[in-house]
């Protein structure tokens, strides 16, 4: 690792004490393990005995029909983008809670299935075939469930992580929408058959509230408030300029963007309206603080779409969505900070860097990346460090191309004191493992690192 420094003058900046904010992580998964209580707690309430293979077996595919019911719910009212969640626990972590979610949604479901025409064979003293198809053809709604059911096992098919690597991001996001149409079909024999629901009109009128309340977070938070933000502010590219050899960046101009509540270190999902790229949006994080009707957000060439960035024309209608992401301000709990990046993890971190209140001496930005070449925005960072008072480090790696790994022992080199910092990171996925546990193993709380994953 070669690390160079850009040591600043000194200044007069006043640090500003930033307040930190608790995270909602902790009472949200309360609140969703007490909802799964309450369901357990309404089989309970509706079963005098369970007796005989047939009762155990039914009443398992009972119980695993409910929780499925419910993670439903659940799956949806955590992709709703809600910014209290965005914001809050973070888009990528919202995004893995999802899912896990998923995971044991599809387990469910499949337990359910199984359980459930086991249960009723035993019950009927027939074969498992037949008897799932008398349920499935016999019984009301077992059609458009039997169809949902088949649409939410084979999402999670494709959700697989072999199989969705194989597949185009798009093609796999469109299959995942299905989810919705699938748990729709699905809601409906939940309620014409569920032995809890049947007999309880309170058990109904809440069951339709907890779909009704996920509907309304969908409906509100991805449908009318990207359409208030795209008519308010009327989004257009305004050009796009070379910054590094494969990296871009896009101005957006648009209408009163003071309004937009964009804080740095947040991202939006941006969608060109333009050939060939208006069918699929994608997250970019903001590179630069809004400023007089300008918004910039800066892109790496990899695939299909950050590839075709470099050819979008000056006045495309742009259509966005957010602001999203927890790497803000709001989350530094210690008056010093390290900002650690990893090749595009700098766009992020290069507004934090330029926003981020803080007194001389209290910020540093460390940028990894493999070349000087590579360094994006190189200019801005050194304007900013002389002008607030930072310090500035890159490391890159030795002429023969080898990198140093980040350690413990370095870090502390670097920062004697980095156990005492608040740390934002971004990066690779490789890069910021690497650097997580060689600041945790410098004595960084976990509480203290900060991360913002590029893939969801
Ligand atoms: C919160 C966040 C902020 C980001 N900020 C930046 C940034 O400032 N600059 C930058 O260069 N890159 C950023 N990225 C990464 C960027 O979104 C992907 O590199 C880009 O979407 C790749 O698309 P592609 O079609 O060019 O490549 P592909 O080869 O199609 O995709 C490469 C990988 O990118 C991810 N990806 C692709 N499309 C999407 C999508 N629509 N939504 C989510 N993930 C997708 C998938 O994991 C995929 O495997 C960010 C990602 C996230 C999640």
């Amino acid at each position: 690792m070669v690390a160079t420094t850009h040591t600043p003058p000194p200044t007069s900046h006043r640090a500003q004490a930033a307040r930190p904010r608790r995270s909602p992580a902790a009472p949200l998964l309360a609140a969703a393990w007490a909802g799964g209580f309450a369901v357990l707690g309404l089989w309970w309430q509706n079963t005098v005995s369970v007796a005989g293979s047939a009762g155990w077996l039914g009443g398992a595919g009972r119980i695993t029909g409910l929780l499925c019911g419910y993670m439903c719910a659940l799956l949806v009212m955590l992709m709703a983008r809600v910014p209290w969640l965005e914001h809050g626990v973070g888009s990528d972590r919202t995004a893995r809670w999802h899912a896990s979610a998923g995971r044991w949604t599809v387990g469910l479901l499949a337990c359910h299935i199984v359980l459930i025409t086991l249960g009723y064979a035993a019950q009927a003293h027939t074969g498992p075939i037949r008897e799932f198809l008398s349920i499935v053809f016999d019984l009301p709604e077992m059609l458009k469930g039997t169809l949902g059911a088949a649409v939410l096992l084979a999402v999670g098919f494709v959700s697989a992580r072999a199989v969705r690597r194989r597949m185009r991001y798009e093609t796999w996001y469109y299959l995942h929408l299905l989810t919705y149409a699938a748990i729709f079909l699905a809601f409906w024999h939940q309620l014409a058959l569920g032995a809890d629901f049947v007999g309880s009109a309170a058990a109904r009128a809440a069951w339709y509230v907890l779909y009704a309340g996920a509907a309304a977070l969908v409906l509100w938070f991805r449908v009318l408030v990207p359409v208030r933000l795209n008519l308010r502010h009327r989004l257009r590219v305004e050009v796009v300029v070379p910054e590094a050899p494969g990296v871009h960046s896009v101005w957006v101009r648009g209408r009163r963007l003071h309004e937009l509540g964009a804080q740095p270190g947040q991202f939006l999902r941006w969608r060109f309206l333009t050939q060939g790229l208006w069918g699929a949006s994608h997250p970019y994080s903001l590179s630069a603080v809004p400023q007089s009707g300008l918004l910039r957000i800066t892109v790496k060439s990899l695939g299909d779409h950050s590839a075709a960035v470099p050819t979008i024309a000056r006045g495309t209608r742009v259509w966005a969505e957010g602001p999203y992401g927890a790497l803000t301000a709001n989350r530094r709990r210690r008056r010093k900070v390290l900002l650690l990046a990893g090749g595009t993890g700098i766009t992020p971190l290069r507004t934090l860097f330029e926003a981020l209140p803080a007194a001389p001496g209290d910020l540093t930005l460390l940028y990894r990346a493999r070349t000087a070449a590579e360094l994006t925005f190189r200019h801005e960072l050194e304007a900013i460090a002389d002008r607030r008072g930072a310090r500035l480090l890159y490391a890159l790696n030795s002429p023969d191309g080898t990198r140093t790994p980040l350690t413990a022992d370095r870090l502390r080199a670097t920062l004697p004191d980095i156990a005492e910092h608040d740390v934002f990171l971004c990066g690779p996925h490789p890069l910021a493992v690497a650097a997580y546990e060689a600041l945790r193993a410098a004595g960084v709380p976990a509480s203290r690192i900060h991360y913002e994953s590029f893939e969801f």
